[in-house]
């Protein structure tokens, strides 16, 4: 499920709040969502409030990392110099079994290759001593 160290000199997420929880979760190796005790629907991206029912209660809850491709874009020319060396690359939604959506990459697939309903699984690659950032790779079921 984990990958090892990325060469990876691009902006980084901050480790404050919310989402640094939700990083400190992906750096123990385990990608969570909030998941809402009232409604028990989950959520991404981290915030305080159940978009659905508005209800503060909420926990951690561990998501089983599979999913499937939702959508995807081709960057041929990227607006930040740091991933100049990556382009073309593609961005893409994976939609969670859990019923969210959260944007990452396919690590092992190329552009041209990516399919929508393409079921992926997650890789958390470390990309810096706190940072592992949940990626997906085609599953292999
Ligand atoms: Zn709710």
């Amino acid at each position: 499920m984990n990958a090892a160290r990325a060469d990876h000199a691009k902006p980084l997420p901050a480790l404050t709040g919310l989402a640094g929880e939700f990083y400190r979760w992906c750096a123990q190796g385990e990608l969570r969502f909030q998941r809402c005790e009232d409604c028990g629907r989950h959520r991404h991206v981290p915030r305080e409030l159940c978009a659905h029912c508005a209800s503060s209660k909420w926990v951690w809850a561990r998501s089983s990392g599979r999913g499937m491709v939702f959508s995807w874009t081709d960057v041929v020319r990227p607006l930040h110099p740091a991933f100049a060396e990556d382009a073309p690359y593609a961005p893409v939604i994976v939609e969670l079994d859990e019923g969210v959506r959260m944007l990452s990459r396919v690590v092992d697939c190329a552009a041209g290759e990516l399919a929508i309903g393409m079921a992926v699984e997650l890789v958390l690659t470390q990309v810096s001593d706190q940072v592992w950032l949940p990626y997906f790779r085609r599953s292999k079921d």
